[in-house]
């Protein structure tokens, strides 16, 4: 008789234990896997698929406007937040099925419910009690939400989803890529928006280039930017909410949206009865194949706050179903992780950014290009794009990439791979362009800033 019930039980059905759980009943493991809210987790559902589909909704406004200047005339615009919502939700159903599906052609068990860890191979549902050689803790992340006078009035990007209506009017308070996508997404649905940083920028962390050209993109749009300013206070009596800031002002809003960061979502999993270590905002500690201080309970994805991305969850994940059930033993490489902010215009990034290469000592060479789009030349759109590239002198080696400008996401994804194989700034320059583009400057740029 086996010894447990499981080879492998998941705790989440998310971007990361979808995936480890899938691949490692390829394996031949035998798997359960526990979800207690949503299929496909946060990406799916109140993550990167609805929130890329409310990017798209938000461009049309320019598209629209752009038309004129191809010949175009546009009749009257109007968009239907309700029918925007209800086809997003549509579809989003759709990927739930899926995921249900993916996972049980695979041969895992789906058990809708709350997990919890009872001991170190065994996890409780809804009082039973199911033993499992391994336990993956994969329970994602919540978001975090200061508390003050009237904080209970603000909504989260959970929320911000499933809005029954569009508000006429919206703060914005974050400044990670959360709370400047959704301004994105506001102001390109007609919603006047405002935003509210504590620090002196936002998007601490990224290339000052793509910090300082989006800030002054997003204001030439129309997007009430404000750094150095939160809220204190949010009253509701009847008509808009009134948020006070921390300069005294007073601003009115129908809906105030926190986007103030992130937190593991591993409280109420029984780990630390368990005696798993986790750090003080919830994290699980794990080493570099995310195992945690037990031999069977390992965590992937955001619960282990490393970085909080999907496809980094799913590398996690697979690593974890190698090492276990494949006798390959694989740690996820973080080098080199591209990542895109879809904030209108998009930006992404691969690598170093200026600030890092100095601080690690590197001598760095910077090529910049700031340029107005070919599209635009017609559209008459007042729109900068913005392509940086880090070289380290001494090496020649690209260090980073940094662009911001539509489809930044689309046009870093191949360079990731260049960096990843140590392209040097010259590679580049051999490189032909595809004409005419706007990635060909990466290959183009001929002339240092710094
Ligand atoms: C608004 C927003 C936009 C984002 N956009 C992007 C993007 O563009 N690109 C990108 O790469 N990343 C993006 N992310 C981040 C990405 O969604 C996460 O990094 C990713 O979903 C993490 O995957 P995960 O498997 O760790 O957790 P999740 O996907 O959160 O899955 C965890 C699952 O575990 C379940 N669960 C938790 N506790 C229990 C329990 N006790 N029992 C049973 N089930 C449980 C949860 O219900 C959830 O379904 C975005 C996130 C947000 C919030």
């Amino acid at each position: 008789m086996a010894l447990y019930d499981y080879d492998l039980f998941t705790i989440g059905a998310g971007s990361g234990g979808v995936r480890a759980s899938r691949m490692s009943a390829s394996f031949g493991a035998k798997v359960a896997i526990a979800e207690e809210l949503y299929l496909g987790g946060t990406c799916v559902n109140v993550g990167c698929i609805p929130k890329k589909l409310l990017v798209y909704a938000s461009h049309y406004g320019d598209d629209f406007d752009d038309a004129a200047g191809y010949g175009w005339t546009v009749g009257e615009r109007r968009v239907d937040w309700a029918q925007l919502i209800a086809n997003k939700n549509k579809e989003i159903s759709r990927l739930n099925g899926v995921y249900r599906k993916v996972l049980s052609d695979a041969g895992v068990r789906i058990i809708d419910g709350h997990a919890e860890v009872v001991d170190p191979h065994t996890v409780a549902i809804a009082g039973k009690k199911i033993t499992a050689k391994y336990i993956l803790v994969a329970s994602g992340s919540w978001p975090v939400k200061e508390k003050f006078p009237g904080s209970e009035h603000a909504i989260t990007s959970n929320e911000a989803f499933f809005l029954k209506a569009a508000p006429a009017n919206v703060i914005i308070v974050g400044g990670g890529y959360i709370g400047v996508e959704f301004a994105g997404i506001f102001h390109g649905l007609g919603v006047r928006t405002t935003q509210l940083y504590r620090g002196d920028l936002f998007l601490r962390g990224f290339d000052d280039d793509i910090r300082t050209t989006l800030a002054a993109e997003m204001r030439k749009r129309g997007i009430d930017l404000r750094f150095s300013t939160g809220i204190t206070k949010i009253e509701k009596a009847g008509g808009p909410l009134r948020a006070t800031l921390t300069d005294g002002t007073v601003i009115e809003a129908e809906q105030i949206l926190y986007a103030t960061g992130r937190a593991p979502k591993t409280r109420e999993l029984g780990l630390e009865k368990a005696g798993v270590e986790l750090r003080v905002n919830g994290a699980v500690i794990v080493d570099e194949y995310s195992k945690s201080n037990l031999d069977s309970i390992y965590a992937i994805g955001d619960c282990t706050d490393r970085m909080m991305l999907t496809p980094v969850a799913i590398a996690e994940g697979m690593a974890v179903a190698n090492t276990l059930f494949n006798d390959k033993p694989m740690r996820p490489g973080y080098l080199n992780v591209p990542t895109a902010v879809f904030s209108t215009p998009n930006c992404a990034t691969v690598g170093l950014t200026e600030h890092q290469a100095r601080q690690a000592g590197c001598d760095v060479d910077i090529y910049r290009s700031f340029f107005k789009p070919l599209r635009h030349t017609l559209s008459g759109r007042d729109e900068r794009t913005m392509m940086k590239l880090v070289v380290d002198r001494l090496s020649d080696r690209v260090l980073g990439c940094h662009m911001v400008g539509a489809d930044a996401g689309e046009v870093l994804q191949g360079l990731a791979v260049a960096l990843n194989c140590g392209a040097t700034k010259a590679q580049f320059d051999e490189t032909i362009g595809i004409h005419p583009t706007a990635a060909e400057e990466f290959v183009t740029m001929r002339v240092k800033i710094a």
